[in-house]
């Protein structure tokens, strides 16, 4: 492993240095993923009073070692948690408790729930993490020997106990008998490095991961090339893109989820081993991990040699949920204590799966939203990865079952789950919008992933789509945007941009069809090929998006709303614009009847009337001229005419066309469907009726 400390590299105080640090360690994945990990540095700072204290700079609990603050490394005064090493025991509550109080500043976050351990040993500077190579050695059956024949007796080695005042007490035991070992290593957890300074820490850490990584490769050789799997990439993909909908719609029984597909080189080769299914039965890594990926994952086989219809394929995942779920309960009931945690802290845990395995296909992660699920898909490939290196060194072995069972249900653990922000409206929706690129497409994508969708944003225009796209995840997150090319009225286009989507987040729960365009000419003078083109967007395209999107969600079996963006030409036409309207008119029919069929199915179908939203495409140079010259005023007043035209006497923007998008899109609406809202500011002779 590279030593990713700059030579040159000058801290100007502890906390820096432990940042820089947090930093060369995050940047490798090998080392620590996402919240894992912690470090500290001992220090001398000035008390609330103003007079100097003993105190310790340590990491907050949950925070991701790449993107550390100052502000996320508290400090705590040592002299009362050196005195803590004289306790013979302590409850997590009464530790937390205790640890709050040492906070010099009362405001701080919460410092690791491993502050003990970096407290009790002795050298100033401790660094933690579960680095990969050093699991592969602990996660072995003969666990002890494994890591002896690596280390010899140059490294401390602990047993395992869930992180706690007991390991606590442990660890700074045996660091102060022997302050000259090179490191600690924490059974079926990690590593633990102490230095005069972060730089040596962080250096012997790296040195230790290295011998232990040439010691694993030593003894573990690649399978020689990757097994021959039956199914090419396309096939599988297109396996993936029917399977996905039907697994997101049964792990959405207790909340929705997004599912992030993967089927990358190494998960494939992990799933043709035989002994597959057996070592992920065998339990995680490390003891944090499962709070993103439970204990185990699901190994869910589907007989793809055989014709499978989705019902068929429905059945089969039920099952293996069912069964995922009814394992979860059965071990709930034997190990669960009232004493340790209250009923309602665990009912934070779900009982269904976080990683899928459907061998032959792929691997899903599922989660509240596609940072979760990329979380989950992280940790997924490490852990295949520690598995196999570990079988070879004599059997992969995890924890056992009760204490798999009190590491995944631990008080301590559960707190980084309320860390995370209130979800919002939205929250765990997909929603796809056509020509979202720009005017009223982009404020609805814009609108919705405010409101906590993922949105797949669509447009024949692709940069557009992709600078919306761009936005939305700069403004709310990885993951949280697609772009993608969408011509509405060619049903390749269609068909296969509804697989991306589904392929992106598993599913779609709300689709806003609305690309459209216009075209302004008398009927006399209006071309074949103009009248033709409009029916192509204004009336094909609805059809290929709202079929796709009934098909998908039909598939997918949890309901669905999609909302069609039509205008007030359909209830009140007007001259000149004969191609349009008569299109928007076969449009809002075709969304009554997506409505009556997709009832049965929980499928909502609504539809907005704007009526001259000027901030659009729609609106071109060209057109607003025509429709001057149509109602006979000059060009510069149009927008003022249409103002005064209706009964507010308003302007009506992109944005309020959202917001009525919103709440037909949303369960705000959840008794409306085949439903027309005019956004227009009040035309009266085109009242729906
Ligand atoms: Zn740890």
């Amino acid at each position: 492993m590279r030593n990713r400390w700059q030579a040159d590299f000058v801290a100007q105080d502890a906390v820096e240095a432990l940042i820089y640090q947090a930093r060369c360690v995050g940047e490798e994945p090998a080392l620590v993923l996402w919240g894992g990990g912690n470090n500290s540095a001992k220090t001398t700072e000035l008390d609330f009073d103003g007079t100097p204290v003993q105190a310790m700079r340590i990491k907050g609990s949950g925070g991701n070692m790449l993107a550390m603050q100052r502000r996320d490394y508290p400090a705590v005064r040592l002299a009362p948690l050196w005195a803590l090493f004289e306790r013979e025991a302590m409850s997590d509550e009464e530790m937390v408790r205790y640890v709050r109080h040492t906070l010099l500043d009362p405001d701080a976050p919460r410092p690791s729930i491993e502050t003990l351990l970096h407290a009790f040993i002795p050298a100033p500077a401790v660094l933690h993490t579960h680095a990969d190579a050093i699991l592969m050695l602990t996660n072995t059956r003969g666990r002890e020997a494994t890591v002896r024949a690596c280390f010899g007796d140059e490294v401390l080695v602990v047993p395992y106990l869930r992180p706690g005042f007991q390991l606590s007490k442990l660890v700074g035991a045996a660091v102060r008998a022997n302050p000259d070992a090179r490191g600690l290593v924490l059974m079926n957890h990690g590593l633990v490095t102490w230095g005069e300074t972060p730089k040596e820490a962080y250096d012997r850490h790296i040195e230790l991961v290295t011998e232990a990584e040439a010691f694993v490769a030593q003894r573990v050789f690649p399978a020689a090339g990757l097994p021959s799997t039956a199914a090419s990439a396309a096939q599988r993909r297109a396996l993936a893109v029917r399977i996905a909908p039907i697994l997101r719609g049964l792990l959405s029984r207790e909340q929705r989820v997004v599912l992030r597909f993967d089927d990358s080189e190494d998960v494939l080769a992990f799933m043709a081993r035989p002994d597959a299914a057996a070592l992920l039965q065998v339990g995680a890594a490390t003891p944090d991990h499962m709070l993103h990926t439970k204990r185990a994952a699901l190994w869910a086989p589907l007989p793809l040699d055989e014709p499978l219809d989705d019902e068929a394929i429905r059945a089969r995942l039920r099952a293996h949920i069912d069964a995922y779920e009814a394992e979860c309960r059965r071990r709930f009931a034997q190990h669960y204590d009232s004493a340790l945690l209250s009923a309602d802290a665990a009912a934070q845990v779900s009982n269904l799966p976080r990683v899928i395995f459907v061998p032959g296909v792929g691997m899903w992660t599922s989660g509240r939203d596609m940072r979760a699920a990329t979380i989950a898909a992280d940790i997924a490939h490490h852990t295949i990865a520690i598995m196999q290196a570990a079988e070879a060194l004599g059997g992969y072995a995890s924890l056992s079952d009760a204490e798999a069972f009190h590491a995944e249900y631990w008080p301590l653990e559960l707190y980084k789950l309320t860390l995370a922000p209130p979800e919002r409206e939205l929250a765990r929706r997909v929603a796809l919008v056509t020509g979202a690129g720009h005017g009223i497409g982009k404020a609805i994508a814009l609108r919705l992933a405010a409101e906590g969708a993922h949105v797949v944003v669509t447009d024949i225009d692709e940069a557009a789509a992709r600078a919306v796209a761009e936005q939305i995840v700069q403004q709310h997150g990885m993951g949280r945007a697609l772009a993608l090319r969408l011509d509405v009225t060619d049903e390749a286009s269609v068909d296969a941009a509804f697989e991306q989507a589904v392929l992106a987040y598993g599913g779609l729960d709300i689709v806003v069809s609305n690309a459209g365009i216009a075209r302004a000419a008398a009927i006399v003078d209006l071309s074949l090929e103009d009248w033709q083109r409009s029916l192509a967007v204004n009336a094909t395209g609805h059809f290929l998006v709202s079929r796709a999107a009934l098909r998908l969600m039909r598939r997918q079996g949890i309901g669905g709303s999609l909302v069609f963006n039509a205008t007030k030409n359909v209830t009140a036409p007007g001259k000149e614009f004969g191609a349009y309207s008569a299109a928007k008119a076969a449009e809002a029919q075709l969304c009554r009847i997506v409505a009556i069929e997709g009832g049965e199915h929980g499928i909502r179908a609504n539809m907005v009337n704007p009526d001259a939203v000027f901030s659009t495409q729609l609106w071109s140079p060209e057109l607003r001229r025509q429709r001057a010259q149509a109602q006979g005023i000059p060009e510069d007043q149009i927008e003022d005419y249409y103002a005064k035209r209706n009964l507010l006497r308003v302007r009506v923007s992109a944005e309020d066309v959202a917001e009525a998008v919103f709440w037909l899109a949303s369960d705000r609406s959840a008794k409306t469907t085949g439903a027309m809202i005019p956004v227009d500011g009040g035309v009266r002779e085109a009242f729906p009726r």
